[in-house]
Formats: C-alpha cells, structure tokens, sequence
C-alpha cells in the first residue's frame, strides 16, 4: 500500500489516483477499525463489472493468518488480493489483534562520556492514558516486547550514543538498550535498529499524527 503514497506518506491528489487504490484503502480501513481474528463480510460493494454489470457480491476481508498481511475476496466471483505494506498509511486505523495492554514506556537517551554516566541522563516517561495508541500499535508492529536485551556497539562512537527502553506490559517488563543507534543504522543491516528508531521517534515526537 505504501506504493500508492507519496514522498510525505500522503495520498497525491493530482494525478487523480486510480479508483482501485481508494477502494483497497477502504478495506484496510474496515479491517484495522474493529479488527477481528476471522475475516469478516464488509459493507462494501464488489468493484468487478463482469459483461458490463456490477459484481453483486460483497467483500470478505481480515488479518491473514500468521502473517502481517490483509487479504479480502469477493464472495461471489474470484477477484481477490492480498495486501502488504498498510500500516501506518493514512487508511490503517490502528486496529490490530491481540494489542499489547502496556502499564507505562520509559525512554532514556543521551550522549555518554562513559556507560558508568547512564544513570544521569534525561527521560520520557509515558504512562496510562500517555501511553497512547499510536505508542501501543508501533511497539507491537515492530515487535519490541519480545526483543529485551543489549545492541550495538559502545566502542563505536565517542561520545557514546545511548538509548534504553523499558516497556511494563502485562506479560511483564522489557528492557532494550541500544548504544550508537545511528551508526548501527547506518552500518548494520539488522532490522532492530530501524524498529527500535521507529518507536524512539515517535516517542520523542509526542505532536505524532492520530
Ligand atoms: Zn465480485
């Protein structure tokens, strides 16, 4: 879905995008509104014109089994699809199954002359309804709750780049640490440093869009 967008993650409004890419948002749409863990029959329309008639049929659509994908089908003739890429685009809605319930986010960041300083540094902390949905959604996303432990490399930089997460959810804490976040971004070809960089943003950028 994030092919149809533009450079700003926006819908572009001229050209007229073709009517496909609205009516695939509006499945992402309806399925990330009130998420459900079997597919369900949407109110909407097949878009098909088979002999130059409308398709009657309705569309199926949910969360495909074991992976982060939205499939859908028309009931009634075969047209059907599966989606990648939807989170986050302007028509994902924020629904997912099986959301994390998350008690508080403490974030700490700073430059380190040494690790003994880590304690001094400043922190976010977020906490009930702080922890917003967006906040919730990301971190489950990027699959952080199960990612605790220590990254990167603090001989790397000088001073030393320190980020530490500590997220209290209902299955209990976890604590991720990162040194030289953005070296590692730029160096490691491993997929954490990206993930933890989402959430660390969007903490940081409270004013994040609903
Ligand atoms: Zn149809």
């Amino acid at each position: 879905m994030t092919d149809f967008l533009d450079a700003n993650g926006c819908v572009p409004e001229s050209p007229r995008p073709p009517r496909i890419i609205g009516y695939l948002g509006s499945i992402v749409a309806a399925v990330t509104t009130e998420p459900s863990k079997w597919s369900r029959e949407l109110p909407m329309k097949c878009r098909r014109r088979p002999n130059r008639k409308p398709c009657p049929g309705t569309i199926r659509a949910g969360f495909e089994p074991a992976t982060r994908n939205i499939i859908w089908a028309c009931l009634l003739c075969s047209d059907n699809g599966v989606m990648h890429h939807w989170q986050n685009t302007p028509w994902d809605k924020g629904g997912r199954i099986g959301l994390p319930r998350i008690g508080r986010v403490t974030y700490r960041r700073g430059m380190l002359t040494d690790l003994t300083s880590a304690g001094g540094i400043e922190s976010v902390v977020l906490e009930g309804a702080a922890v917003s949905r967006n906040i919730v959604v990301a971190l489950h996303d990027n699959e952080l709750l199960g990612a605790s432990g220590e990254y990167g490399n603090p001989l790397l930089g000088d001073p030393i780049q320190y980020d530490q997460l500590i997220i209290e959810h209902s299955k209990g804490e976890t604590e991720i640490v990162v040194y030289n976040r953005a070296i590692m971004l730029f160096t490691s070809a491993d997929e954490i440093y990206k993930r933890v960089h989402r959430v660390c943003w969007m903490i940081e950028n409270a004013a994040c869009p609903a």
